[in-house]
């Protein structure tokens, strides 16, 4: 029997295993300790690098509501011109809220194919609220398994809490005179320390993502082969020039990424999050707020029925 949940946000039915409500991404079935959490997974560097951050307290809110959220208002109002919003129903919909239950989202974001001939996803947001977005060139240079792991990899990012400092790091890129012109005031706040403690962990924060993708697509020879055919597109980083570009790039390359990915996929850190996801997918029909059987009110974890007895799994 598939249970029914009705969505407290937008009250649409949602099967309960799905997770996540197909029509408006709010999360049907809460996290529980079966889900990944950041500790399974995240790039020790990255985490430190994020804690640092986050210690310039007092000026992040100011800086968030001054300039973040005014930048993603921007990118939303392109978007609604050059994009269109995906359905969370239809296939690439399916990809990406497999993704999230992989990956233990808190909800779906908000999530658009824009059109452009450049391959590219990314996601952009405030501390409130993210946002997902894939090119259409993207998806017709990779394949289906590829685009899981790009999606995996973005996805990654906002498990990671990383969107917010990534969208300041991609406004201070383009530059004072842009963001003070469409912006207003606000960049003065941050400090010269903080804007280069934000740009050396940017690409320590790709190699966490960098795992997300590989556990979301479950075979390295896919995130490799994803990466390859955009390194092609995009040309080859880690020479001399390059190396002080990235320091300036909001979207750097870090040289060893394949084979740090590699060396991630041979650790015993690697083996027990997998072990995880397999065991939270293999609980999906067990996680759920009643009996599938007789219909009893059970804990969410509960992995017998408190009436009937029955076994959820
Ligand atoms: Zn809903
Ligand atoms: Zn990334
Ligand atoms: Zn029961």
């Amino acid at each position: 029997m598939d249970l029914q949940i009705r969505c407290p946000r937008c009250g649409a039915f949602v099967e309960a295993e799905k997770v996540f409500c197909v029509r408006c991404g709010h999360r049907v079935i809460p996290l529980t300790v079966y889900d990944l959490s950041v500790d399974d997974f995240v790039y020790p560097p990255d985490r430190e690098g994020l804690e640092s951050l986050k210690q310039f307290k007092f000026a992040f809110p100011v800086i968030n509501a001054l300039l973040v959220e005014r930048y993603v208002k921007e990118v939303l109002r392109w978007l609604s011109k050059n994009a269109s919003r995906i359905d969370f129903s239809s296939k690439l919909g399916s990809i990406i809220r497999e993704s999230a239950l992989i990956l233990g989202l808190r909800s779906l974001p908000p999530s658009y194919i824009a059109a452009s001939d450049k391959p590219n996803a990314f996601t952009f947001g405030s501390t409130k609220q993210r946002y997902l977005v894939i090119t259409s060139k993207l998806l017709d240079l990779l394949s289906e398994d590829e685009v899981k792991a790009v999606i995996g990899h973005e996805l990654g990012h906002i498990k990671c809490e990383h969107v917010a400092y990534h969208t300041l790091a991609e406004i201070l890129m383009r530059g004072m005179e842009f963001s003070s012109r469409i912006l207003g005031a606000g960049l003065e706040l941050l400090s010269p320390m903080f804007r280069l403690m934000l740009l050396s962990w940017h690409r320590e924060s790709e190699i966490s993502a960098d795992r997300a993708s590989l556990l979301v697509a479950g075979d390295l020879r896919i995130v490799e082969s994803a990466l390859r055919k955009l390194e092609k597109y995009y040309g080859e980083g880690g020479g001399p020039v390059e190396s002080l570009f990235e320091v300036f790039s909001t979207h750097p390359i870090h040289p060893n990424r394949i084979k740090m990915l590699r060396e991630y996929y041979r650790s015993s850190e690697y083996s027990r999050a997998v072990e995880k996801i397999r065991r939270r997918l293999s609980y999906a029909k067990a996680l759920t707020p009643r009996c599938r059987y007789c219909g009893a009110v059970k804990k969410i974890t509960d992995l017998f029925c408190p009436v009937c007895g029955r076994s959820q799994i």
